[in-house]
């Protein structure tokens, strides 16, 4: 049985992987749109999509936070969002073959959207539990710098004169773009940050420590294979024992998520 600490849900680093993937589609046409899930479009309708889609070609791919953005050769913008479940499927092949939150079988019923290319190539978003969904034209100015760019005076001033739980504005994603609940837990954890101190309380060599902990734990988890890995989450799978110092791991809600910490090295 897998734990349920120990596999992966899109966060920034498994959208990144998805970015990644995409890229193959750069330059392809689209010939169809498959939108039978009207639910599952949550900016424009199913129809106005389709029109604004068809017979567009893919210009370039970007992700900023846990939005992945086509950008097509009109200037048209579709957002692909994940949710808790879903998957990008090119050409057939998954990046990433088994979700947390997902069953793990392949049910082409679960495909919520669809781009079918000229070559008769394709991209589809494969989701179970329908939490992700398609934007036309995304609202890209409600998100706040990407974590993997933000600068330490980012973290400053996403942070400052904030009385919320540290972890709440780090999962704020207007403030910083990306964060999730395993990345925000394991930032925190290496940080070695009560994730329920008030955001705004840091100090200068806090904020260092943490927006160090940003970069390293973005470039070290996508290494080991996306934001499941970290070293807090995998504690808490094997024996809920602080690799640091022994202590027993806590488990809270925290800006109404679950949160695994230190009681001893995070304060
Ligand atoms: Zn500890």
């Amino acid at each position: 049985m897998v734990s349920p600490y120990a596999a992966p849900v899109p966060e920034m680093l498994e959208v990144e992987t998805y970015r990644r993937q995409a890229e193959a589609v750069v330059g392809r046409t689209v010939a169809h749109v498959d939108a039978p899930d009207t639910w599952y479009v949550k900016r424009g309708s199913s129809e106005e999509v389709v029109a604004a889609v068809t017979r567009r070609t893919i210009d370039g791919v970007r992700r900023i936070g846990k939005l992945l953005v086509l950008d097509l050769d009109d200037g048209t913008r579709l957002g692909l969002r994940f949710g808790m479940s879903g998957r990008l499927l090119v050409d057939g092949g998954a990046a990433i073959d088994r979700l947390r939150y997902a069953s793990g079988r392949n049910n082409p019923a679960w495909d919520r959207f669809a781009l079918r290319f000229t070559d008769g190539s394709d991209l589809r978003i494969r989701d179970p539990r329908r939490l992700g969904g398609v934007e036309l034209e995304p609202d890209e100015g409600h998100l706040g710098v990407d974590a993997q760019q933000a600068t330490l005076r980012d973290v400053e001033v996403a942070l400052r004169g904030s009385r919320a739980p540290l972890k709440a504005r780090l999962l704020d994603q207007a403030r910083i773009a990306g964060v999730g609940n395993l990345l925000a837990d394991e930032i925190l954890f290496r940080a070695g940050l009560d994730p329920a101190r008030p955001a705004g309380g840091l100090t200068p060599t806090e904020l260092r420590r943490l927006h160090r902990a940003i970069g390293r734990v973005i470039v070290q988890l996508t290494a080991r294979g996306g934001s499941h890995t970290g070293d807090a989450r995998q504690a808490m799978a094997l024996d809920g024992l602080c690799p640091r110092d022994g202590a027993a791991l806590q488990v809270r809600r925290i800006g109404g998520r679950t949160t695994v910490s230190c009681p001893v090295h995070q304060a």
